[in-house]
């Protein structure tokens, strides 16, 4: 035997010393093979989650929530979006898919279709019926989305045998990160309905335990006070209570604390009021613990994938902005519904059985008004002059402006028929375009479908306008802005540029096969993807253009 030992111990030694290898590293890469994969990925997306969140509330965080993620897991202090528009609909697809919307085909919320010459959502599908609901809300698919996500992959590897599910208030926050091939996706409806829903896309009925969730009340009992977790007056890494940025409810004079939400629902759209508060989050969390229970999510070593999109704080960012009272109370009960989940994955799925990451779809601007308030360079754009002074421009040169088809998410298309029987070229009434629009006020950039089309970019803004550029269903002009000027109403925070108030958010990775640590090296979205197929061993997404982030594994 001790024979037999020796001779393996040498074989293993000159097996190393021809590959030139240090005998640690043959050793990880068997331990690598060998290792089992997680018996469930989480993949969590915080719907408008800037990086400073992280940073600005720290101090108001526990020790089981985002500081868990990072004490113990491996935080990506530098991701970015590397694409325009940072949309939900583009991100969500970007997070799961590895790629950008040039290949995945989502390159907005709506978009105007070319083909059908209207407008279509990212994740609207007539095709298919609603189950849960007796109105159209049900009725998507993640057909618009061209390419596959890890969930699909994991899919095809485990020959169906690995779930996926996906979760969120927003439709299109549940259906693109779960992919084609996923078991289910539910996300919420309001109104007067307060439940989860799905399509036929998925299934004919609603299993048993949404059932029972649905008739639960869940939702009902959240329909309370919305008053902030701490003392308000400890609440210093925000603005005044009360300010002339934020926008509020209506039936409520004054966008302060507290909010009694039963009595604000029936102006409020119902059960839609729940989304803009912090109480959205903690009823998605409810309902992904039900999913996990009910569909029985990482009981075996047949890796399931569960993607939790929280879309809360986008809608509280939207209605009250960046530096409100309400976005630092919805981060902080963020952190406690995250504790919570964590805490249930620990005795469901066990500690160290499974693998989270979270990210987020887009940040958020500072408030325009705000930012004007300190002498910061920030307005508001009026899209109705630019449209109509662009107009009369072509009517004067062309005599014509029929050509103008659409004019939407910075994008202009134009009618290429008209234009061909008018006699004129399309690169030419493009670039004539290009040259009147970068005169107007507050445009930044302009660049046309032949530049986008014939030039390679390597950098800046060009590069993240090229990757958000599809060339089937983008325009034939795009626009770009001066930083920090938005078409929006005065309160609230936006989002959809490429500068870093909404390229930059979190990366945090934790739990099995993760490594602890942290790094200021630049990482983007689409590395996500290809670093959790990697992690299961399984193919990249179809057409990912991430690069696996090696430094996270374990
Ligand atoms: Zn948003």
């Amino acid at each position: 035997m001790k024979v037999i030992i020796n001779l393996l111990l040498m074989l293993v030694v000159l097996t190393s010393c021809h590959a030139q290898k240090p005998i640690s590293e043959v050793k990880k890469e068997q331990t690598t093979i060998n290792n089992s994969n997680p018996k469930l990925v989480v993949g969590i997306v915080v719907d408008q989650m800037r990086y400073d969140y992280l940073t600005r509330f720290a101090s108001k965080y526990g020790d089981g929530g985002f500081k868990r993620m990072i004490n113990e897991g491996f935080n990506c202090k530098n991701n970015h979006f590397n694409y325009i528009p940072t949309y939900t609909g583009p991100g969500h697809a970007s997070v799961f898919t590895g790629t950008t919307p040039k290949n995945h085909g989502i390159i907005g919320n709506n978009w105007y279709d070319k083909e059908i010459k209207d407008m279509v959502y990212c994740a609207g599908d007539d095709s298919v019926s609603s189950v849960g609901t007796q109105d159209d809300a049900g009725e998507m698919s993640p057909h618009r989305m061209k390419t596959t996500t890890f969930g699909d992959e994991n899919r095809l590897f485990t020959q169906k045998q690995g779930k996926t599910i996906g979760i969120s208030l927003k439709d299109r926050g549940a259906i693109l990160p779960a992919g084609h091939s996923a078991n289910a996706a539910y996300w919420f409806h309001g109104r007067d309905e307060g439940s989860w829903i799905t399509s036929t896309f998925y299934m004919s009925e609603l299993p048993k335990w949404v059932l029972d969730f649905n008739t639960s009340d869940a939702a009902e009992s959240y329909l309370k006070v919305w008053d902030t977790f701490y003392d308000i007056l400890t609440y210093t890494e925000s603005d005044s209570d009360e300010n002339e940025f934020e926008g509020g409810f209506r039936g409520k004079e004054k966008a302060t604390f507290p909010y009694d939400l039963a009595k604000l629902k029936d102006e409020n759209r119902g059960f839609d009021i729940l989304k803009a508060t912090p109480y959205g989050n903690s009823l998605t969390t409810d309902f992904a613990i039900a999913a996990i229970k009910g569909e029985q999510l990482g009981q075996d070593d047949i890796t399931d994938v569960l993607t939790v999109s929280y879309s809360s704080t986008d809608y509280v960012g939207h209605n009250f902005g960046v530096s409100s009272k309400e976005i630092e109370d919805t981060y902080i009960r963020l952190d406690k519904d995250l504790e919570r989940f964590l805490k249930f994955l620990d005795q469901q799925v066990g500690e160290g059985n499974y693998t989270v990451f979270l990210t987020a779809d887009h940040g958020a601007v500072e408030v325009p008004s705000y930012l004007q308030s300190m002498k910061i360079p920030s307005g508001y754009l009026d899209n109705k002059e630019t449209d109509a002074r662009l107009i009369d421009y072509l009517s004067a040169k062309f005599n014509s402006s029929d050509f103008v088809e659409n004019i939407s998410n910075n994008q202009i298309f134009l009618n290429r028929r008209l234009i061909d029987s008018l006699g004129l070229h399309i690169n030419d009434v493009q670039e004539a375009i290009v040259n009147e629009l970068i005169a107007y006020k507050h445009i930044e950039k302009v660049f046309s479908a032949h530049t986008m089309t014939t030039t390679n970019f390597t950098t800046g803004m060009e590069l993240l306008l090229q990757n958000g550029y599809n060339q089937k269903r983008s325009g034939d002009i795009i626009l770009l802005s001066d930083p920090a000027y938005i078409s929006y109403g005065k309160t609230g925070s936006t989002h959809g540029s490429g500068l870093n108030y909404d390229t930059h958010v979190p990366l945090l990775f934790f739990g099995k096969g993760i490594n602890h640590g942290e790094t200021y090296d630049k990482t983007v979205i689409p590395d996500i993807a290809p670093t959790i197929s990697a992690l299961l061993g399984i193919s990249f997404p179809n057409a990912s253009t991430g690069q696996p982030l090696g430094f996270v594994i374990d």
